[in-house]
């Protein structure tokens, strides 16, 4: 299910451009538009859910597809030798900017420092 009023919903479904890395069933992988890092991409599920704090039980299939993907995504870039960070903001203090759950999977160097 979409949120029409979501902006990554818009990247889902082709209504706003982005750069596509990977895309199954469950989930969608873009560029960040905004990159911390040589790599910057953003893991979403192609169902619309808010934020970590909305994950129930019956969402164990995308949540954990959005893990199972990073290590080929990785490689796909590679990344997967030297290493990556993968970071999930949550609500204010975990400044996150855009309410559709998303993973960020940072890798290269030089890299920003994801806590500031
Ligand atoms: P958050 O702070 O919510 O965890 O991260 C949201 C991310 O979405 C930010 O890193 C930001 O650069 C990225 N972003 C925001 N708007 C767009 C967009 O229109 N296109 C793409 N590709 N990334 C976006
Ligand atoms: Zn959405």
């Amino acid at each position: 299910m979409q949120d029409p009023n979501c902006l990554f919903c818009k990247i889902i479904n082709g209504e706003i451009p982005s750069t596509k890395v990977f895309e199954d069933d469950l989930v969608f992988a873009f560029n960040d538009i905004n990159p911390a890092a040589p790599v910057h991409v953003l893991i979403i599920p192609k169902t619309h859910i808010p934020d970590n704090n909305h994950v129930t039980a019956g969402d164990e299939a995308f949540t954990g597809r959005m893990f199972t993907v990073v290590p080929q995504i990785a490689v796909q870039l590679g990344i997967a030798e030297d290493g990556y960070r993968l970071i999930m903001n949550t609500g204010r203090h975990g400044h996150q900017e855009v309410p559709h759950l998303h993973l960020h999977l940072i890798g290269g160097q030089p890299m920003k420092h994801p806590m500031g």
